[in-house]
């Protein structure tokens, strides 16, 4: 066997070791058999690694220590929102009342629950400019999803429905995805010159069997979509929706609603903008906020307030029914509300504005050194590409792989797919400006090298444990057992 400095699980297991002891039983015994149906049983999991406790916790331990976490450096990528998050939210959120409370237990006794989820939706109606807000969907991806569905069931229940969604070609790929999810067609809309969209572009495209414009705001090339009034006007003169895909609500907050630029629908990312941890897969919560005019198809139950009291209405004959089980990830809200009472409104106003500061002044430092396909002022995140790079050799994964010596995550690559060798950046504000600094120095000498010795750049990262791995064979065929060869 090949050595490694880890060894998987596997390789340390030893037949019957435990690493934990179950108290004895103080039920009856049933045999597995007697109680469940033989074809539902699992016969002997072949390769089961059998570890000790101590062994057990090294290994993971181990394995968390080769990670990379917004709590142990700057993680610049662009549309992540990585920002750091204060460790009060997760002690808010581990409080026993909140985290051993049993998600079907009834109305009556979860009234601190239900009064967080109700103000916290309220607080996001706010913020969003919106009407009504539902917290079910589990991420960004599924609150799109959630209000694709509830623009399809709007039109159905016209007894007209539509076919079509306009998306530029910007968008993020859930946009496009979600979209045919719920049984739409997608229409592309090229953004122009400057990098946003135009009226005459959407009034192109748009015709009466849209059902909706999908855009981001603002969109994925932190540009600000400064027509969005008079296209939402446009939309609106055609009898469709305005969807604004708010993931990246981080440069709006407390400055503009995007209910009050005619945006009819839009989702929050809770595990971006406000302040939950994200990443790995881990949960996430997409609020989605609709104007009053798409109240009645959002999910069911919903939280409402009657009088001193708060309950769980599950009636509602046009809801497009329940999206996620029990109401959301309630835990992740916890966070939220947490970080939007200990901020107030002045503190995500004055979020933005620090994210929008520091990608301004890396853009402005950068500019120079990188290629900065659209020079204007951005919002919380800042696009260049590898265009001078490229002349010596050197492409956007050489530069994000050598960021790595330098000890910094790499921002997001590749992405939006209308920039060549994209390298997005988003340092939010949540970083000092001597991280700032840091990581401007470790991006000018990166460009140095790619001029003075460009073999290196090809070679990066040179201090890590693992340097380049194949990524497309890591996804496609990932080999998550030992026992299984090839
Ligand atoms: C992150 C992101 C999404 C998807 O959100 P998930 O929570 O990962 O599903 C959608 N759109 C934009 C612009 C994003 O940045």
């Amino acid at each position: 066997m090949e050595e490694r400095e880890v060894p998987l699980i596997f390789e340390i297991s030893s037949e019957g070791r435990v690493g934990v002891e179950p108290p004895d039983s103080d039920v009856p015994v049933v045999n597995p058999e007697d109680a469940i149906p033989g074809r539902f049983l699992r016969g002997d999991i072949r390769g089961f690694p059998e570890a000790g406790e101590a062994g057990c916790v090294r290994h993971y331990t181990r394995l968390s220590q080769k990670n990379f976490g917004v709590d142990s450096g700057f993680y610049p990528l662009g549309s992540c929102t990585m920002k750091y998050n204060p460790k009060v939210n997760e002690d808010i959120s581990r409080l026993a009342g909140f985290s051993m409370l049993h998600p079907y237990s009834p109305a009556e006794l979860c009234q601190g629950a239900l009064a967080l989820m109700h103000e916290l939706s309220m607080y996001l109606s706010e913020i969003s400019g919106m009407d009504s807000m539902t917290l079910q969907p589990a991420a960004g991806a599924q609150g799109e999803l959630c209000g694709l569905f509830m623009i399809g069931a709007y039109f159905k229940d016209k007894g007209r429905p539509r076919k079509k969604i306009l998306i530029p070609d910007t968008a993020h790929g859930t946009n496009p995805a979600s979209s045919s999810l719920a049984g739409f067609d997608v229409v592309r809309v090229a953004s122009e010159g400057k990098g946003i969209l135009t009226p005459e572009g959407v009034k192109s495209h748009i015709d009466k069997d849209t059902a909706a414009l999908m855009l981001t705001n603002p969109n994925t090339l932190g540009l600000f979509e400064e027509n969005i009034k008079e296209i939402a006007d446009i939309v609106h003169s055609r009898g469709a929706f305005v969807y604004c895909d708010g993931a990246n609500l981080n440069a709006l907050m407390g400055f503009m609603k995007l209910g009050d630029m005619g945006v009819d629908l839009v989702q929050l990312n809770l595990h971006k903008t406000f302040s939950t941890p994200h990443g790995g897969g881990g949960p996430g919560s997409g609020p989605l906020g609709v104007k009053k005019i798409l109240a009645p198809y959002l999910p069911l139950p919903r939280i409402r307030k009657k009088g001193e009291r708060y309950v769980l209405d599950f009636k509602g004959e046009k809801s497009i029914g329940r999206l996620k089980a029990f109401y959301g990830h309630f835990s992740i809200m916890v966070r939220a509300y947490a970080y939007i009472r200990r901020i107030g409104g002045e503190g995500l106003k004055h979020a933005s504005e620090a994210a929008i500061l520091n990608a301004n002044y890396i853009k402005e430092r950068l500019k120079k050194d990188y290629h900065l396909p659209y020079d204007r002022t951005c919002m919380h995140e800042c696009v260049f590409s590898d265009k001078y790079q490229s002349r010596f050799g050197v492409t956007t994964l050489d530069i994000a792989k050598r960021l790595i010596d330098y000890g910094f995550h790499p921002p997001t690559v590749y992405f939006p797919l209308v920039v060549p060798g994209a390298i997005m950046v988003e340092p939010t504000e949540t970083e000092s400006l001597s991280t700032i600094d840091g990581f401007i120095d470790a991006m000018k000498s990166i460009a140095k090298e790619a001029v003075e010795d460009p073999a290196l750049l090809k070679n990066a990262p040179l201090t890590t444990k693992t340097s380049r791995v194949d990524e497309t064979m890591a996804a496609r065929e990932p080999r998550l057992r030992w026992d299984i060869k090839g």
